[in-house]
């Protein structure tokens, strides 16, 4: 079968040729902004080149959003908030079901698409719109219950709850796994009966566009959905100060979350953030070894390690240290380096030349904090000569070193000793950030403990992160505000009302009579 994983030279021959048509079409059309139901140009009539990670070609020249870009979407969602929030909720859902249907539809389109602008490996992208059609479904399916709340009746009066939506409010998406990711906000907003502004990554604007397109072939009311692509001093920075967008959902680096926080003050924006990580994995001697082998090298080597909840930190107990470090390091020499459109390769070209830079910088960084480079330290010569990197392993750390402090955001793990399960839990918090965390071991008593003690927000025992839609997604300390995923989205989406009715003729006091 000339699809099948099994057959992956065919497989990767089809993904090029899918490609093909696509980018072209890319390359005459450009990328425009998708405002009140149609595409348009930049109104200053500025523009920038995105470029693959692969190697460096121009993909598409893109709208440059400004000021007046932001202002005229959050003017067409401000427009369409209300026949959107008064949408029968059993006609949203069947509306947003069509907008997962189409994402399905493309799904093969999207894979390829994003392996090229984002350079992540088709064996990770390959069911990426999948999940994100999955998200659609999830809230489209929840939509009818958006706005139910709770009877609290007292001695003289019921007191209800509802929610309602809070209004237009502003989505700004980094560029990992960017498709999916921008879902994971969008769905829950619309299915709330918000409108949207989306501002994505400038470094992956193309499923971007994809996104609201479907959206919108799908039957979204034009305004309920816009894009304004850009960058986030000028488009970003607008899109948190517009005075008709009530909250900002965004997802991005931590410095990036404190100045958006200063920016939206005077509007007094409702923000929720979903920020860096530096996350440990803690593996005790007692630990079931090859599966907790497993997860160490998929959680920080997949994604090409640009993940938020990557285990960036590897906590191993000094029993096991350097078996466990040599099993490691064979698996991270065998990593397979390749085009991203190859099935084979399990790390592909890192998104930008830039970031490329900042993971190398870290090389050098560990040399001189006196860590060793294990495996890796450099740049790779891959396909197209694009931004490949080495997966690298630095051993022999300690906590207060910068590798084992700040976030890389590539395939880049670095591994510390511990002694026992006091220390594994003062080394696994000492850092500024709480994401994740993740433990080994077979003592279940322990795993609840350290799970207990462990600053962050979400924590997986004896697995790697397996993303369930209906629990709260999101971190702790300088990672995040808010959680994401089944009702917790829905309560930033919205706000929660009390009406209150008198249950017949209590007393009022009476004054001035
Ligand atoms: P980034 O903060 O540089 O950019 C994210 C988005 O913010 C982009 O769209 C950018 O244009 C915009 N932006 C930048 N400055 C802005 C400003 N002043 N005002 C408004 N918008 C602005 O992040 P990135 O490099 O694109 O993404 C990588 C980061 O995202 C990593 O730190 C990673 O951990 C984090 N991340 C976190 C999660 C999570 O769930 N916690 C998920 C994915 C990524």
């Amino acid at each position: 079968m000339a699809n099948s994983p099994a057959d992956p030279a065919a497989m990767y021959a089809a993904n090029i040729d899918r490609a093909k048509p696509l980018l072209a079409k890319l390359r005459t059309d450009g990328i425009g902004h998708f405002i009140d139901g149609k595409v348009v140009p930049a109104i200053k009539g500025e523009t920038f080149e995105t470029h693959s990670p692969i190697d460096n070609q121009a993909l598409a020249t893109v709208a440059r959003g400004s000021a007046a870009d932001i202002d005229a979407a959050a003017k067409a969602a401000e427009k369409a908030f209300k026949p959107w929030r008064d949408v029968a909720p059993a006609a949203r859902k069947k509306l947003l079901h069509k907008v997962a249907n189409a994402i399905e539809a493309h799904a093969d389109d999207i894979a390829v698409l994003e392996c090229i602008d984002t350079g992540q490996a088709h064996r990770f992208m390959a069911k990426a719109a999948i999940r994100a059609a999955e998200n659609f479904r999830f809230f489209a399916d929840r939509a009818t219950e958006a706005r139910d709340g709770l009877n609290l009746p007292s001695e003289e009066h019921w007191n209800i709850s509802t929610r309602v939506p809070i209004g237009p409010v502003g989505v700004i998406t980094p560029w990992n796994t960017p498709f999916m990711l921008s879902t994971w906000k969008i769905a829950p907003a619309l299915a709330a009966g918000c409108t949207v502004v989306h501002k994505p990554a400038e470094w992956s604007p193309i499923t971007a566009d994809l996104l609201v397109r479907l959206a919108h072939e799908a039957g979204l009311p034009p305004g309920v959905f816009n894009t304004v692509h850009g960058f986030g001093e000028d488009a970003g920075k607008a899109l948190t100060q517009h005075r008709a967008i009530k909250a900002i959902a965004f997802v991005g680096e931590s410095s990036t979350g404190s100045a958006i926080m200063a920016q939206g003050a005077p509007t007094l924006k409702r923000v929720h953030f979903e920020l860096g990580g530096k996350n440990p994995v803690i593996v005790f001697d007692d630990a079931d070894l090859e599966r907790a082998l497993d997860a160490v090298v998929f959680m920080i080597y997949s994604l090409n390690g640009e993940r938020c909840t990557s285990s960036s930190r590897l906590l191993v107990q000094d029993s096991i240290a350097d078996k466990f470090n040599e099993k490691l390091a064979a698996r991270v020499k065998a990593l397979k380096i390749g085009h991203p459109l190859d099935p084979a390769t399990e790390i592909g070209p890192l998104i930008h030349e830039r970031h490329l830079a900042k993971v190398c910088s870290y090389f050098d960084i560990a040399r001189q904090d006196g860590a060793t480079i294990a495996v890796g330290g450099g740049a790779h010569a891959g396909p197209g000569g694009g931004h490949y990197v080495q997966p690298t392993l630095v051993t022999g750390a300690s906590s207060s070193m910068r590798v084992a402090q700040e976030e890389v955001f590539g395939p880049f793990l670095t591994v510390i000793p511990f002694k026992d399960e006091v220390e594994a839990i003062a080394i696994a918090n000492s850092v500024e950030y709480g994401l994740t965390g993740y433990v080994w071991t077979k003592d279940m008593s322990r795993a609840l403990r350290v799970a207990d003690d462990l600053e962050a927000g979400m924590i997986w025992l004896n697995s790697e992160n397996v993303r369930h839609l209906p629990t709260p997604f999101g971190g702790m300390k300088a990672s995040g505000i808010g959680r994401d995923g089944g009702d917790y989205s829905f309560e930033f989406y919205m706000e929660t009302k009390h009406v209150s009715l008198a249950r017949g003729t209590h007393k009022i006091q009476r004054l001035g009579v």
